[in-house]
């Protein structure tokens, strides 16, 4: 056998084991042998709480003048699911806690109704951290000047899945103007996460037939089967 021939039996071996590999679900082959060590497990809670720590007494928009407490995130900090709210409302602002008011109880229920537990299975945030006066809409400055934050605890909890709730949600992470009847019912890839946007809960607590309530667990049903999908391809 030549050199030629050499090298063309192995390339077909090496296609054939990419092609197992594949085939058993594996979606990376590190290059090297520095590459395959695992990377150092970061603690993710620690890491969460050293950005909660920062955010305290954050003066980088003017949210920070009418807030009572930052309502940075809470769940679990390994989370396969991370939804993304736009931001905290009365109830929120006073517990310091994301998704804790009327909105937060219709989220529970949308979560279980898939079989999501919301303190096993997601981590919560929003877009902006402080809650906008009389809850409108956060201005592109905010938005801007709070996006770190909510990149960085996605760096953190690195989710399978992100469900991004509403408008606000949805257009900031995916960079788009387009609404969220035209954005959902179907997922995106985004960064390492496959995104899945839906209705805000507040919305379908103004909008309470059942069309909306359908497609919202229509996403609901994606978001989950994505998640248990990814949750098997890691086992
Ligand atoms: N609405 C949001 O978008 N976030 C909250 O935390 C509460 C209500």
């Amino acid at each position: 056998m030549d050199d030629r021939e050499e090298l063309a039996d192995a390339l077909r071996d090496l296609a054939g084991a990419l092609r197992h590999h594949r085939d058993l679900g594996v979606v990376e082959v590190p290059l090297s042998a520095a590459a395959a060590a695992a990377p150092p497990p970061i603690d993710a809670a620690k890491a969460l709480a050293a950005q909660e720590a920062a955010l305290q007494g954050c003066t980088l928009c003017k949210l920070c003048r009418s807030r009572t407490n930052i309502a940075f995130g809470s769940g679990n900090p390994r989370a396969g699911l991370l939804v993304v709210g736009e931001g905290p409302g009365e109830e929120e602002d006073r517990q310091g806690k994301p998704f804790v008011g009327r909105a937060g109880q219709l989220l529970t229920k949308m979560l279980e109704s898939v079989g999501f537990d919301r303190e096993r299975d997601a981590y919560i945030a929003n877009v902006v951290k402080c809650r906008p006066e009389r809850n409108r809409n956060p201005e592109p400055d905010e938005v801007a000047a709070c996006n770190p934050f909510l990149m960085a605890q996605l760096d953190t909890v690195r989710p399978g899945v992100i469900l991004a709730l509403g408008n606000f949600a949805a257009q900031t992470l995916l960079g788009t103007r387009e609404g969220i009847t035209k954005l959902r019912g179907r997922a995106y890839e985004y960064r390492s996460s496959i995104l899945v946007p839906t209705f805000h809960p507040a919305f379908l607590l103004r909008n309470p037939g059942p069309e909306y309530r359908r497609m919202a667990w229509d996403d609901l049903k994606l978001a989950k089967r994505e998640f248990d999908r990814l949750a098997a391809l890691k086992r």
